[in-house]
């Protein structure tokens, strides 16, 4: 592994430091060290050899003495020739010449010039006497002893004399040399302090840079730790790290790329974390409202039936459905129902108390879990019934949506709970259930979960299983009810299903038709309708009693809307060979609005081939001349609730006028359905309405017994 460049640098550079600084001051101590001990030896040495030159001299002067007073005894004693006394006495002159230059070096030396300046003077002076004293002494020992004798007396008191100024001078050189030996001492002592004042100073710098390089450090690594323990923490898509954002800019080496690798783990984590948050947004919440989806109503259903087992209180379910939603949607378009979706969320938010779930479960189903604090089922039932008469009432009111007014109420079911013993599943069913019971007694109500209402679903769902065999098990059949004319000849047929139940028998299509709706059976079921009423057609067009019929076949408006239909139904007749003049398809409002533009499409698509359309169930939707004159439509079917109430409903009366009146602006045929009495036919003939289908005329039968009436009615 290799070093960072900071911290290496970091920890080297306070080594570096000490050993250019121990280096200086070494080098520096050393050097004066050394300057100063040449400079004492160099006095020292000087010294000694003036030390060395007065011993010299005290052994030279004390020999001479010794010969002179041998030499002075000799000639007193005449033991000694006069030559020999003369050869004695030049050798004294020399060597005392001898000994005076050593006196005068002496004398110049610089210890000798800076002790006592008297000494040395006096040592001269007396030195110069006693040399001219011997040698006047040996001069005249040979010829007058006693005078020479006399000399050397007054010698002997100068020899004294400078030997006390030799003892003198060698006592003040001690001293002096003493006193260089203390002050290089002392020199040496003060270097060795000032080495150590300098080394302590050194090493206080060095340990100051230290501690603050630690101390930077150490921040940086209790800065890292706090950014790591945040992060091993962190749930939120916040973090900040301005620690590690500040570390980042300011340092470019090993810390500066820790506080990158960190804050770019941090990014990642945030990205990871929103991602989370979305995947668990778009598992749990509703696209279009924001709201909990069915899942976390779920989940939150669960949380609550265990809260009130644990507590002993009661949770409701409310289910609302919004009532006709489906024609909004089908009438204004998709956008404008998802806008209206959105306003109703928010009107509903806005009724809830703080605790309470709200969810989208559906199209326009929503659901509402509430806690309520009642112990006693009665009571509980009681305060949930208010609540949901509530926000019924804050639902039912007018939206604005695309500059449109709409009016909407909701149907609400409820289902009690106070613990787990239902199941969640169970528990929703129930609310539903309650929800249609609501809608059965009129809408914009509130109603309770009532298990017959149960029994009716399990029935409903046992016959959706049955239903989807029964296009195999070939128990489909198609009944014929005639159509008449103002003289009450057939003009043509209407194909209506039937099923052939193997238990329950022939099953209603009210029964069957929305399920097959719901389960999109309906689009297999309409495809054999088509074919099966092509086949006849195709059988009728030899047969001149029957070639000119027309045959008129019901289209559901999840058939119509199928990609295909155009294509479907041109192939039957196709394959068939059924004349296209020949097939009417009866739509209804609802198949048509949802997309005016693709139905016009369609419907001028099977127009052109010969196909006519009829709109049946007229005037129970939105009837108006602004599309029906739009629409290449050839016939419009005059609803039966009207045709029912025609005679004794005034307003009836008037809505059937409307329609003829309608048809005839517009040129379209008008038929009325649901005809039963003599009285409802001359009504209708009176308003203008020459076309009839009804009881009164035929009812739906099979085909055998339908040819056989017709073959009577011709
Ligand atoms: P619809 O298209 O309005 O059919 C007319 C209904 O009125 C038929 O009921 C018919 O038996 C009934 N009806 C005819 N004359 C009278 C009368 O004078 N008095 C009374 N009270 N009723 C009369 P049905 O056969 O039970 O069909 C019910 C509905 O089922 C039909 O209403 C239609 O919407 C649907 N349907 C029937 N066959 C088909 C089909 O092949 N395809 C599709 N998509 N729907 C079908
Ligand atoms: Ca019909
Ligand atoms: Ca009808």
């Amino acid at each position: 592994m290799r070093a960072g460049k900071t911290v290496l640098l970091m920890f080297l550079l306070p080594a570096f430091v000490v050993l250019v600084l121990s280096f200086g001051i070494g080098l520096v101590s050393l050097n004066s060290l050394k300057s100063q001990y040449l400079q004492s030896s160099d006095v020292q040495a000087a010294d000694l050899r003036t030390l060395h030159q007065e011993s010299t001299f005290k052994r030279d002067i004390s020999e001479l003495h010794s010969r002179v007073i041998e030499v002075l005894d000799a000639a007193r004693q005449r033991n000694m020739s006069d030559v020999q006394l003369y050869r004695h006495h030049s050798r004294l002159v020399n060597e005392l010449a001898a000994i005076e230059q050593q006196v005068q070096t002496l004398a110049e030396s610089n210890l000798l010039r800076e002790v006592n300046h008297n000494s040395v003077q006096g040592l001269r002076e007396s030195f110069t006497q006693y040399r001219n004293l011997v040698i006047m002494a040996t001069e005249i020992a040979a010829i007058d002893p006693d005078t020479a004798d006399q000399y050397f007396s007054q010698a002997q008191t100068s020899f004294n004399e400078f030997s006390i100024f030799t003892g003198r001078i060698a006592m003040l050189l001690t001293d002096r040399t003493m006193l260089r030996e203390r002050e290089s001492r002392n020199r040496h002592e003060k270097a060795f302090v000032q080495i150590f004042i300098f080394s302590l100073i050194g090493a206080a710098v060095v340990l100051l840079a230290v501690f603050a390089i630690a101390v930077r450090i150490s921040g940086h690594v209790r800065d890292i730790a706090d950014a790591l323990s945040k992060l091993s923490y962190n749930t939120s898509t916040e973090l900040r790290l301005p620690a590690m954002e500040r570390l980042q800019l300011s340092s470019r080496g090993e810390f500066g790329r820790i506080a990158n690798v960190i804050l770019g783990f941090r990014d990642d984590m945030v990205r990871r974390i929103k991602a989370e948050e979305e995947n668990h947004r778009l598992i749990f919440y509703d696209a279009l409202t924001g709201l909990p989806n069915r899942r976390l109503l779920q989940e939150q259903l669960q949380y609550a039936a265990g809260a009130s087992a644990r507590v002993s209180n009661y949770h409701a379910l409310l289910w609302l459905d919004l009532d006709r939603f489906k024609l909004i949607n089908d009438m204004r378009g998709h956008t404008a129902g998802d806008a209206l979706l959105v306003e109703v969320a928010d009107n509903l938010r806005s009724m809830l108390r703080e605790g309470d779930l709200l969810a989208r479960v559906g199209g326009d189903e929503f659901a509402i879990l509430l806690e309520l604090p009642q112990g006693l089922k009665a009571e509980a039932a009681k305060e949930a019934e208010r609540i949901a008469v509530g926000i019924c009432g804050g639902v039912s009111r007018e939206y604005q949506i695309e500059g449109h007014c709409h009016y909407l109420t909701a149907s609400i079911g409820i289902a009690l709970f106070a613990d787990k013993t239902m199941g969640v599943d169970a528990l929703l069913s129930q609310a539903e259930v309650a929800k249609y019971q609501a809608k059965d007694a009129g809408r914009n109500t509130v109603s309770f979960y009532d298990p017959k209402i149960q029994a009716e679903i399990n029935r409903r769902a046992e016959l959706e299983g049955e239903l989807r065999n029964a296009l195999e098990r070939d128990e489909l059949r198609l009944f014929y009810q005639l159509q008449f004319d103002q003289q009450a000849q057939p003009i043509g047929a209407e194909a209506l299903l039937r099923w052939q139940h193997s238990e329950r028998g022939l099953v209603s299509p009210a029964d069957f038709i929305p399920l097959a709706e719901e389960s999109g059976l309906i689009v297999p079921m309409g495809e054999w309708v088509i074919q099966t009423a092509c086949q006849l057609l195709a059988e009728w067009q030899s047969q001149p009693l029957l070639q000119d019929l027309q045959l008129a076949v019901n289209v559901s408006a999840r058939q119509f809307r199928q990609q295909d239909f155009v294509e479907m139904v041109l192939i039957q007749l196709a394959q068939t060979g059924a004349r296209p003049e020949r097939l009417k398809l009866e739509l209804t409002e609802s198949a048509v609005l949802e997309d005016i533009e693709q139905a016009i499409q369609k419907m001028q698509a099977l127009r052109s081939r010969g196909v006519s359309f009829s709109m049946d169930d007229f005037g129970t939707g939105y009837s108006s001349l602004q599309y029906l004159k739009r629409l290449p439509l050839d016939q419009i079917k005059i609803d039966q609730s009207f045709v029912r109430d025609i005679v004794a409903d005034p307003d009836d009366a008037v809505i059937i006028r409307t329609i003829i009146a309608m048809g005839q602006a517009l040129s379209i045929e008008v038929i009325a359905e649901g005809v039963e009495t003599q009285e409802q036919r001359e009504q209708l003939a009176s308003y203008g309405c020459h076309r009839y289908q009804g009881y009164l005329f035929a009812r739906p039968l099979p085909l055998a017994e339908c040819l056989a009436l017709l073959k009577h009615k011709r």
